[in-house]
């Protein structure tokens, strides 16, 4: 295997790459809140992870990937105010809170089928009975270890137990505290500001939740931390190589799951944490209020293919943010309709069995095992596309190889706009183009080279392939 270097978020370096076990890959990524539509900020989220399974299996691990499911204990603010997400959601929606969890859990991973994300090996929801069994079982383990205690409100995490509370941050603890005691005012159940809830009591702001269970504490529900430091150690140990999650998370989420981690474990659980940056529109960060808020479906009803916008966010890094504009998609969707038509006519020209090309090979691996540089495997492929030395049939090999990490469903996007091609010629092309058929059988090169110079004046390319001519529009 060739070395890997990826970004740690908590040394702040690219890190060369040793999972713990030789052969395969440990990766927990923080799943979608599922109160409300999948926007295409989630979707640069999560096609980011996806880019980075697709990469570690092409290197030959064996990926074992877990995600959560809020739909419960994610408040309005990521600090323990406000109401839960999900009981927002219902009202908003005026169905219950089951109702919208089931709803928009299917329209995410819906979307993210479309955007050709490959699902999980394990999807467990925090809400499900045997989840909530394993949070009430780390948090008597907290409590057991004097890393939480229980107040008026619910269990609270203390920080100031931990010799470093946010590990992601530069400010040293005493600092984190002194910021914290100015704003106690606002929290009299904390003993520090940072402290956060693990188990909410169904009592105060929170007497009428709908979800709600015994616990050894009082009845209430589960904080939205804890879920995934359970969720991640009950399906993959306390040892895992890979957690991912947004760029928004190293401020409170992430802190407070490797707090967690070490008050149950005694030691920490994750080797690298990965963050994705935002997705801007217009420069702008993206809210229903500034009118550029898009989901999928938008995309999609403007005539642009899921694809296309997978293709778009290749094109930048993913620890940059990317901005994205209608232009930039169409941007986006010329550049990858030119790369299927490419594809399309360097199979046409597969006479023979093409091999992947070892160079090019080599510089894609280089890029991606670069801290996954997607906007550099990219121009990779089009050196190797416009690489006329290397054989129409190797190009083709070769980039539906990229393809595996890529993930751009190349093969099959070629293969209909085959099947396409020829249902789709007028009735004036196919005369032609029969008329051309005639003429190379009776070997009259003359007129076929007359007969094709006619086809591309009225907009068609044809192209002589092994299995007969194959047309393409072209204007
Ligand atoms: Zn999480």
């Amino acid at each position: 295997m060739s070395d890997l270097y990826l970004y740690n978020s908590l040394t702040k370096k690219k890190e060369l790459f040793v999972p713990i076990k030789s052969d395969s890959v440990s990766m927990y990524t923080c799943g979608f809140t599922v109160y409300d539509h999948t926007h295409i900020g989630h979707i640069k989220k999560y096609v980011g992870d996806d880019l980075v399974k697709r990469a570690l299996q092409f290197n030959g691990y064996k990926v074992n990937h877990v995600q959560n499911v809020t739909d419960v204990g994610h408040l309005v603010s990521d600090s323990d105010e406000g109401e839960d997400k999900m009981e927002k959601g219902a009202r908003k929606y005026n169905l219950t809170v089951e109702e919208i969890s089931r709803k928009y859990e299917k329209e995410f991973y819906s979307t993210m089928d479309k955007m050709n994300v490959i699902r999980p090996n394990i999807v467990e929801r925090a809400a499900s009975d045997k989840s909530i069994a394993e949070q009430i079982s780390n948090i008597e383990k907290l409590v057991a270890n004097e890393y939480a205690y229980v107040t008026e409100l619910g269990v609270y995490f203390n920080v100031a137990k931990l010799p470093n509370y946010n590990p992601f941050s530069n400010q040293n603890l005493e600092d984190k505290l002194q910021g914290s005691r100015e704003g106690l005012i606002t929290h009299p159940n904390k003993k520090n500001n940072a402290d956060f809830a693990i188990w909410v009591f169904r009592k105060g702001d929170h007497a009428n939740h709908t979800m709600h269970w015994d616990s050894p504490w009082g009845d209430g529900f589960p904080g939205w931390h804890i879920e995934c430091s359970t969720i991640s150690m009950a399906n993959l140990g306390e040892r895992i190589d890979i957690h991912t999650g947004g760029i928004d998370h190293l401020e409170i989420h992430h802190p407070n799951e490797i707090a967690q981690n070490y008050g149950i474990c005694g030691h920490d659980v994750v080797q690298y944490w990965m963050h994705h940056n935002f997705l801007t529109v217009d420069g702008k960060k993206m809210s229903k209020s500034l009118n550029n808020f898009y989901t999928l479906e938008d995309v999609i009803s403007k005539g642009f293919d899921p694809m296309v916008f997978r293709y778009h966010m290749l094109g930048t890094h993913y620890r940059q943010q990317l901005n994205f504009t209608w232009e930039s998609l169409a941007g986006a969707d010329n550049a990858y309709n030119i790369l299927i038509d490419n594809l399309f006519l360097e199979k046409g020209r597969m006479d023979e069995n093409g091999e992947i090309n070892i160079d090019y090979s080599d510089k894609f691996l280089e890029a991606i095992n670069n801290d996954f540089n997607t906007p550099q495997a990219l121009a990779v492929m089009w050196e190797l596309l416009r690489d006329k030395k290397v054989s129409g049939a190797d190009r083709f090999v070769t980039v539906m190889k990229f393809d595996e990490v890529f993930g751009l469903n190349l093969k099959s996007k070629v293969e209909n706009l085959s099947k396409s091609v020829n249902i789709a010629l007028p009735e004036e092309i196919k005369v032609l183009v029969e008329s051309r058929e005639k003429a190379r059988k009776d070997g009259d090169w003359k007129k076929s080279d007359t007969l094709r110079d006619e086809i591309t004046s009225k907009g068609y390319l044809v192209n002589d392939t092994s299995g007969g001519q194959v047309v393409v529009r072209i204007s």
